[in-house]
């Protein structure tokens, strides 16, 4: 049995942080470090270690304390993601609720947040100058909700835009709902336990035909999928990240349903693997009554290509 228990002496944060990051270590747990900092300064009520005021970092923790850090850090050293132990997790400024086996947000994600809110505020622009008349608030369709970060994030980042939240999975649905509710945000968004799939019955859209719609797709090619960290082989809803032989499985069906829910010149934006701005290119040209462009390839933080903005032309 692995070692699970800290004893019971006068210690610190720093001498907890220490031991459970040494225990982590032996047990060849990633992310050490990390890990114990987490969990430590979760238990203390702060976000961060580094946060920790010097009060905090002399004082002995209780024991109450000290037990609540063996109970989370036993869950950490069955490789259970901290997101999972900690059961929240910040993405961009919102802090989520997080549940196994719900899809953890990553932090590449953040990315295709700022990309869309960029792109909206240019269009916004252009029609302001253009018209100098408001710009109807944006309808947005989220497929694959997960917990619900992507679609509460741009609540939060685009004004009064509304949201479309739909996931396949029930476990999605409620833990959404929960962070909804979490952030008081039920007044803009509707959220739908639904397959989109080729064969499933039509979306029912409540504001009319979407100006755009966003993904994070399971994307991973099945044959990478045995290769990924235990912590998300373990905890993680694999069909959230599974994505078939060529990765593609729902990027084409969003992309064969997009034309009948987007608003003429509406958007597909999508988070991919690196392979896929060529694989969907081409993809897009072998289907071209689609009428779907790919305008834009953004990279991720690491320089690798991460994110499609797709267009819908008029006929
Ligand atoms: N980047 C994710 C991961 O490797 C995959 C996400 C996805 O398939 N949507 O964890």
């Amino acid at each position: 049995r692995k070692s699970c228990s800290a004893g019971r002496r006068l210690m610190t944060a720093p001498d907890v942080v220490s031991y459970w990051q040494n225990v982590f270590e032996k047990n060849g747990i990633p992310e050490a470090r990390e890990s114990s900092e987490y969990i430590v300064s979760f238990v203390l009520g702060a976000k961060t270690f580094q946060s920790l005021d010097s009060k905090k970092l002399c004082t002995p923790l209780t024991a109450v304390q000290q037990e609540q850090i063996q109970q989370l850090s036993c869950k950490r050293l069955e490789r259970m993601p901290v997101q999972y132990v900690l059961g929240e997790w910040d993405f961009q400024d919102l802090n989520l609720k997080m549940r196994p086996p719900v899809f953890i947000p990553r932090p590449e994600t953040e990315d295709l947040i700022s990309l869309i809110v960029e792109e909206e505020s240019r269009k916004c622009e252009a029609k302001n100058s253009a018209l100098s008349v408001a710009v109807p608030s944006p309808v947005i369709l989220e497929v694959g909700c997960g917990s619900g970060a992507i679609a509460l994030s741009l609540l939060c980042k685009i004004p009064q835009s509304r949201v479309l939240a739909v996931d396949k999975e029930e476990t999605a649905v409620d833990l959404t709902r929960e962070n909804v509710h979490r952030l008081q945000l039920q007044d803009r968004i509707h959220i739908l336990h639904h397959n989109v799939s080729y064969g499933s019955a039509k979306l029912l859209l409540p504001w009319g035909p979407m100006d755009f719609i966003v993904s994070n797709p399971p994307y991973v090619f099945h044959e990478d999928m045995a290769s990924l960290d235990a912590e998300i082989l373990r905890y993680e809803d694999l069909d959230a990240l599974d994505g078939g032989d060529d990765g593609m499985r729902v990027i084409k069906i969003i992309l064969t349903l997009a034309p009948s829910l987007l608003k003429d010149s509406g958007s597909v934006f999508l988070e991919v693997d690196p392979r896929h701005p060529d694989l969907v290119e081409d993809w897009l040209c072998a289907h071209p009554d689609l009428l779907l462009t790919l305008r834009a390839v953004h990279k991720d933080f690491c320089g690798k290509p991460r994110f499609l903005h797709i267009q819908k032309r008029s006929r």
